[in-house]
């Protein structure tokens, strides 16, 4: 028996129950017994009679009616059900959130957070709850899916624990857990899922974070050294001449940080060290124009330099910025995305093996599949890719070994990002390019959205264009089109016939999206409803009013993104929240937002406010995504265990030593990747 066998080795998981619990990424008892619950909740059931009149509680009981959803009004929403509790019948009902209908399963036991209605004998739910165990005041809630539930996997965890706990055996050396009082391997995975208090709770995670990050730091660490060793990167020996005449021809004069995080660049390319760089800054740093001038550089080296970004409208457009910045005749450019027609395709295929393109812009097929470079030098990505270990595989297996730029708008701040990408050099832009009109921000309760949109207007009649955004709705796809949609005929309905609305959702067809998009740019379009999709990087200009509905619903991060895409014209710019905020922190976060257009100190702040697994908009940033460990919250443990790391690096041949033998073996490279113990 061994930690490493399949699931399938457990009684009870047949080849179907093995491949739903392998869509949740568990393969072997191992993966189970990490699998490691997201929250916990606190139930403390009461007696019915002992429960005051509008105290908040948790009740516990079985559901007895279907689900029923009422909706009234714009976009208001109840949804009731029945539940039993020790033969009383209570009503329960959910304000706004009809989403949670999929929840509530007839004859199954639920328990729900909310507030007390003594008289009506009913409960206005707040949360639902998972259903508690037996002998548990906490119960432990996991991601599952619909073939997955929270109980059946809770009970094969316990098997697994059964069965194989005992094979499990500690890994770090001694000296570090007494250092940190590190609570051993074995108990603190059994407590992740069933702790018997809090402080046992924490206990395990602080254990189960500190090795998370510490192998991290030691893999990270590892691979940096190795590549600054062989060097054996890409000499960009660029043409310092024409790289000047360029510089010098563009429509502005570079910031002071614009210089320097090119400079860095510009040496990272020079050097046989293998770049792997972040770049990041604010939304409108002006980040395109540095990572031109690395593409050009890299062309007049010989070299072909691709531009990979997240959607096929922001592809089009950096193509768009790019060919204004280049000399069409000099430079060869090429878009390369998922609609690129057939034929088309093959070409640019053809071209790029050829070497006749210098410089190919598209989303994340470009450095996929059959495409093949003749040259490949610098690949630059812009937002939301994190350009892993999978992606530089994929290029070695080609035989390239590009310098990678990786450029990112969240703010993060500076000691977080070193320490978070330990593989990566970080270089910041924190100036804004001068003459901006610092966008105002304004926020506001839903029932004044009509004097809002009455302001609108007189905006729309200075010739100027608007944004609405709906946020997405993340339990259902089909709501989130149907809520962009009401939004959009309310819209319609107060602008129309004057001023032109569009929609956009992310539902519809690339084309469908380009064509409106298009039209918005062309000011056919004066106003544009959108869910998310047009969060990164489009440049419209003319667009000073951006209006965000349930701003309350976006992280700091997001919002501030969203804010990014006006103010990136001459005229005064608007940013207008709309939103209601449930709770205290709610309220601080809007005021924030009105209070600064720094993205920096918005982090700081966000660091200060932030409730635990909300992460600072780390899935755009690229940042590594963690099972347990939040770089934000965890922040201290992350440091600790990156200069750990380092410490062991010291060592001669450290992974030889016994006492290391556990996580070199955890750390040991796959096969295709890069081996860095010898
Ligand atoms: P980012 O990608 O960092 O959000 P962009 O590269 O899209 O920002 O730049 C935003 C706008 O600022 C663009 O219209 C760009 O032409 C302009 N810009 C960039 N650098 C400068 C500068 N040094 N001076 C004036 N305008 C600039
Ligand atoms: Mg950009």
């Amino acid at each position: 028996m061994n930690l490493s066998d399949d699931i399938g080795f457990l009684t009870g998981v047949g080849p179907k129950r093995a491949e739903n619990l392998k869509e949740l990424g568990i393969q072997t008892i191992e993966d189970l017994l990490t699998y490691y619950p997201f929250r916990y909740d606190d139930i403390q059931e009461k007696e019915l009679n002992e429960i005051q009149d509008q105290e908040k509680v948790t009740l516990k009981g079985l559901v007895v009616s279907e689900p029923v959803v009422s909706r009234y009004g714009y976009k208001k929403s109840r949804m009731m059900f029945r539940m039993m509790q020790d033969h009383a019948v209570i009503n329960v009902s959910f304000f706004n959130q009809p989403y949670l209908k999929d929840k509530i399963v007839l004859s199954e036991e639920i328990a729900v957070y909310g507030k007390w209605d003594a008289k009506r004998k009913s409960l206005n739910g707040m949360k639902i709850l998972a259903a508690k165990n037996d002998g548990e005041d906490f119960a432990p809630i996991y991601h599952v899916n619909k073939k997955v539930r929270q109980s059946s996997l809770i009970q094969l965890i316990r098997t697994g624990f059964e069965k194989y706990g005992d094979l499990i055996q500690e890994i770090l050396p001694e000296e570090l857990l007494e250092k940190y009082r590190l609570m051993p391997r074995k108990e603190a995975m059994f407590a992740m899922h069933f702790p018997s208090d809090p402080e046992e709770s924490h206990q395990a995670k602080r254990r189960v974070v500190f090795e998370e990050f510490f192998l991290f730091q030691l893999k990270m660490q590892g691979l940096k050294r190795q590549e600054k060793a062989e060097k054996n990167g890409l000499v960009i020996q660029y043409d310092v001449d024409r790289l000047k005449t360029f510089t010098q021809k563009l429509p502005f004069e570079l910031t002071a940080a614009q210089k320097k995080v090119t400079n860095e660049i510009c040496r990272d390319l020079m050097s046989p060290n293998h770049m792997q760089r972040l770049l990041q800054g604010d939304v409108g740093s002006g980040k395109t124009v540095v990572a031109a001038i690395a593409l050009y550089a890299t062309m007049t080296a010989g070299f072909q330099g691709a531009l990979m970004v997240p959607t096929e409208i922001l592809a089009q457009q950096h193509m768009e910025s790019l060919q204004q910045l280049f000399d069409p005749l000099e430079v060869r450019t090429a878009l390369l995305t998922g609609s690129t027609k057939t034929k088309e395709r093959r070409e640019i295929l053809e071209q790029l093996a050829t070497g006749e393109i210098d410089i190919i812009i598209g989303t994340h097929a470009l450095i996929q599949e059959d495409v093949l470079f003749r040259r490949l030098g610098l690949v630059i990505t812009d937002e939301q890719h994190r350009f892993g270990v999978n992606q530089r595989r994929i290029l070695r297996e080609k035989g390239l070994k590009p310098d990678v730029l990786f450029m990112t708008a969240t703010p993060i701040p500076r000691t977080l990002a070193i320490t978070a990408f330990g593989e990566m050099d970080v270089s910041i832009i924190d100036e804004m390019p001068a003459g901006r009109i610092p966008i105002e921000t304004r926020w506001i309760r839903p029932p004044q959205l009509d004097t809002v949109l009455e302001w609108m207007e007189k905006e729309l009649a200075r010739g100027h264009q608007a944004y609405v955004i709906c946020p997405l709705i993340e339990e259902s796809e089909a709501l989130d089109v149907k809520n962009a949609t009401e939004i959009f005929e309310h819209m319609t309905a107060f602008f129309n016939p004057t001023y032109q609305v569009g929609l956009l959702h992310g539902k519809m067809k690339n084309q469908e999206k380009e064509e409106i998009m298009q039209e918005f740019k062309e000011n056919n379009l004066q106003l544009l409803v959108s869910t998310t999709v047009i969060e990164v990087g489009v440049n419209v200009p003319n667009a000073t009013v951006m209006l965000i509905m349930d701003a309350d619903r976006f992280g700091l991060a997001q919002l501030h993104q969203l804010r990014g895409r006006v103010g990136r014209g001459s005229e005064a710019s608007y940013c207008i929240l709309v939103a209601n905020p449930k709770n205290e922190m709610g309220v601080e976060r809007m005021k924030i937002m009105t209070e600064t257009n720094n993205g920096f100190v918005l982090s700081e702040k966000d660091l200060e406010l932030r409730g635990p697994g909300e992460v600072f908009g780390a899935r755009q940033s690229g940042i590594p995504q963690f099972a347990v460990g939040d770089i934000v919250t965890d922040f201290n443990i992350l440091e600790v265990a990156r200069q750990e790391a380092s410490a062991i690096w010291k060592k001669e041949q450290w992974w030889v030593l016994p006492e290391y033998r556990g996580v070199a073996d955890k750390i040991k490279p796959n096969d295709g990747e890069q081996q860095f113990f010898d």
